[in-house]
């Protein structure tokens, strides 16, 4: 992902001028009342979370077109199969910005589908296939830890919790892991050129919903959320598409004592797979993403070799699952 370039900045500023009625998800109003915790629900081992970041590394790089990728791809469909999710891959072609052909999977999974109340919860799973922030091997794959691996990892320790529990939540909950959010064109300006030439994989979903298909009545998307001294701020899009959500994801977390990792600080629009779900699939979304205000940057690790397992912490990652957790157990 990258941070979003003015000129769809500014689209986005229209848009939701346009059309925030429509896309807004609106929460009904309860009484204000202090947080007391939920008397049970499930417990996210941060251990178990670890290890769904090691087993996706242990593919090697999940660049499309590459043996790795499609096993690791094989081994996220049976992961969500164990977990007791109807799986449906999503096979398709798809063009990179330089003109590859990319041979892309997006990974669905519908747990308790006869469920008509349903959220979203997503993730990229592919890996940035070059490292042109990093100032050596720029050509070579990253092994994105925690850009990539790191979501997958919470949802599916989620998913494992939530199995191992005789309380289910009353929600229905939909997964998917998108491909191709990292084929990205290295950015060298701001003008916000080159922004479509990533989420290749939602912007193709989000394009092909089956007729059919139940839409959740909003989304959640990690990126990022494993790092040592992560900080999620509030992202600018996805208070345009779910301002309701975000408070109330945000607000949870300061309740939990999670108030220094999920910042109230707001930052600018970022490029990411929430912006296609919510305007072209229409299932408003927002973003959990490691951005760091104080530098207007991702982690230092973003798209160079240092992400890998070495930048990944596992209290980030409990607290995450944590809030989430709370979450959907009071949906
Ligand atoms: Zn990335």
């Amino acid at each position: 992902m990258r941070f979003i370039g003015l000129l769809l900045l500014i689209s986005l500023l229209t848009f939701s001028c346009d059309t925030k009625e429509r896309k807004r998800v609106e929460f009904p109003s309860k009484p204000k009342k202090v947080f007391a915790p939920l008397d049970s629900v499930p417990t996210f081992q941060a251990d178990t979370a670890y290890a769904f970041i090691e087993k996706q590394l242990a593919f090697g790089p999940r660049v499309p077109n590459t043996p790795e990728h499609k096993n690791c791809a094989a081994y996220l469909d049976s992961e969500l199969k164990r977990l007791g999710l109807e799986t449906e891959m999503q096979s398709a072609k798809v063009t990179a910005f330089n003109g590859d052909a990319l041979d892309i999977r997006n990974i669905q999974g519908r747990l308790n589908p006869e469920i008509k109340d349903r959220i979203l919860l997503f993730a990229h799973w592919d890996s940035r296939p070059f490292a042109d922030r990093d100032s050596e091997k720029k050509n070579k794959p990253i092994l994105g830890a925690n850009d990539g691996a790191s979501g997958v990892a919470v949802i599916l320790e989620l998913l494992r919790s939530i199995q191992d529990y005789p309380k289910k939540p009353t929600i229905g909950i939909d997964v998917v892991f998108f491909d191709a959010e990292d084929y990205g064109k290295p950015s060298s300006s701001m003008t916000g050129e080159g922004n479509d030439s990533w989420c290749l994989g939602s912007q193709y979903w989000s394009e092909n919903l089956p007729v059919d298909y139940l839409k959740p009545k909003y989304g959640i998307l990690l990126d990022m959320v494993g790092a040592e001294n992560a900080v999620f701020p509030k992202e600018y899009a996805s208070r345009q598409f779910a301002p309701e959500l975000q408070d109330k994801i945000w607000g949870l977390a300061n309740d939990l004592g999670y108030g220094k990792l999920f910042i109230s600080e707001a930052v600018g629009g970022i490029t990411d797979d929430h912006i296609y779900v919510s305007q072209l699939a229409e299932i408003p979304s927002v973003d959990i993403i490691h951005y760091e205000p104080w530098r207007r940057d991702f982690g230092t690790f973003h798209h160079t070799h240092e992400d890998n397992l070495d930048v990944i912490s596992k209290p980030t990652l409990g607290a995450v699952g944590e809030v989430l957790i709370e979450f959907l157990y009071r949906e």
